[in-house]
């Protein structure tokens, strides 16, 4: 019979790349676990791949699809996992190594037969290399708990995360990765397993989007009614603002999940947008903390909000500015403005910020190019379309003059908008710590 577990019995930690970049790292890693994980409980730890694995392995991709050389590039990628191995000085070593190689021919051959198949999309061929570095990470940090004698199950997060089949952007099937996920509460333990990468129905390999991996800890958390889910960071907590780009930055102790969703929104990089709905259904508190001063509180989001209403500034980069004028010389109207929405839905766009005038509607996008050329592709018919790239977007929620004159004073803004609560942005040119 399963036992009635409780809600306390269940944890979520999250540990991103940065957490594992080097043998140093996953060290500390293995110390966190060791210290907080509490015997007949619940404990799943979910891990991304280590340093920028992802951003290599899409490189390679994009190599092979393109068809460059990118012996190379799997060699640096080999290396590199090897070179943190050693660094654990694991009595393991061989077999994770063993293993890694394993894993490097398995991405060799994936590689290969994506070279000859023209009938599946870009798409899929991403989610077939990219989790890659998510399994490899998992592999080497289990076998080397196991030899630290931190004992642990390894779930292939495949079997559990299911998705609907949008490439890149999978779409979670709740019942089904509920069944799957539900299971974990038979048996106290340990699991450790990746983030950012599921499953379709028919079993093939699909990805939660870029930084996902914080929104697979609060799928496991909704799915467990967890107590907390933990994501573990290289910074103390959530801060006011970027502390690399803005000098006198601080940290909330307390956001609501209203608050943090809607930093998220506006570009935030600290949490992946998805995470909060799934935990705030649940009123399941999300803490954030530094896995290098691990004493310190870090911020709770839970339903209590701020103490102190703090401006916030939130930078995102990599925007691109879409004008769309109508052709001849009446004022743009209703009808031109809805296609344009149309066609921004149509290709699953969401607008940043937007300004209409007499005769055009002007968007800020993120600037994915194939989206964008899809975008121009369906509405140049009826507008004369203008695009501007190499654009940042600066959002100040609860703006004060201070905060507003760092970015006023200091930047070339080409659109600014701004109501009681919000000021947002759109700059050119480098943006530079001030
Ligand atoms: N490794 C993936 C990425 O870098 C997922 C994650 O880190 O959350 O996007
Ligand atoms: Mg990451």
């Amino acid at each position: 019979m399963r036992p009635e577990f409780i809600r306390n019995m269940h944890k979520v930690f999250k540990f991103g790349g940065a957490s594992v970049k080097d043998s140093e790292a996953v060290i500390n890693m293995a110390q966190i676990i060791r210290e907080h994980f509490v015997k007949d409980e619940v404990l799943v730890v979910v891990v991304s791949a280590m340093g920028k694995t992802t951003n290599a392995l899409e490189e390679i991709l994009y190599k092979c699809i393109d068809g460059f050389d990118y012996k190379n590039d799997l060699e640096y990628l080999k290396n590199f996992h090897i070179n943190i191995i050693r660094g654990l000085q694991s009595a393991n070593e061989q077999t994770i190594i063993d293993e890694l190689e394993d894993f490097i021919l398995q991405l060799e051959k994936s590689l290969e037969s994506i070279k000859s198949e023209s009938s599946i999309s870009e798409s899929e061929k991403y989610d077939r290399i990219v989790p890659f570095g998510e399994l490899i990470s998992t592999r080497i940090l289990s076998n080397f708990f196991g030899d630290q004698n931190i004992n642990n199950s390894w779930l292939d997060a495949r079997k559990f995360v299911k998705t609907t089949n949008d490439f890149r952007e999978g779409i979670i099937k709740w019942d089904k990765s509920e069944q799957n996920i539900l299971t974990l509460k038979d048996q106290a333990g340990l699991y450790l397993t990746q983030g950012f990468i599921g499953s379709t129905e028919d079993g093939r390999m699909s990805t939660l989007g870029r930084e996902g991996s914080d929104f697979t800890a609060a799928i496991f958390g909704n799915i467990l009614n967890a107590e907390s889910i933990t994501i573990w960071k290289d910074v103390p907590g959530i801060l006011n603002a970027d502390p690399k780009l803005f000098k006198d930055t601080s940290q909330f102790q307390n956001l609501s999940y209203a608050e943090a969703s809607e930093m998220t929104y506006y570009g935030a990089s600290v949490i992946h947008p998805k995470t909060i709905k799934p935990l705030a259904n649940k009123n399941i508190p999300l803490i954030v903390k530094s896995f290098i001063k691990t004493d310190q509180d870090g911020t709770v989001i839970s339903k209590e909000a701020a103490r102190k209403l703090l401006p916030v500034t939130i930078l995102k980069r990599n925007q691109a500015l879409i004008s769309f004028k109508v052709k001849d010389f009446t004022f743009i109207n209703e009808e031109q403005i809805g296609l344009v929405f149309h066609a921004l839905n149509e290709n699953l766009i969401k607008i940043n910020v937007m300004q209409n005038s007499a005769i055009s509607l002007t968007i800020a996008i993120d600037n994915r190019r194939d989206k964008i050329a899809a975008l121009i592709k369906s509405l140049e018919h009826a507008f004369d379309i203008e695009k501007i790239e190499n654009l940042s977007l600066i959002t100040i929620v609860n703006h004060e003059q201070k905060s507003i004159s760092r970015i006023i004073d200091y930047y070339n803004v080409i659109l600014e908008q701004r109501t009681l609560k919000t000021c947002q942005y759109i700059i050119s040119g480098a943006v530079f710590e001030n």
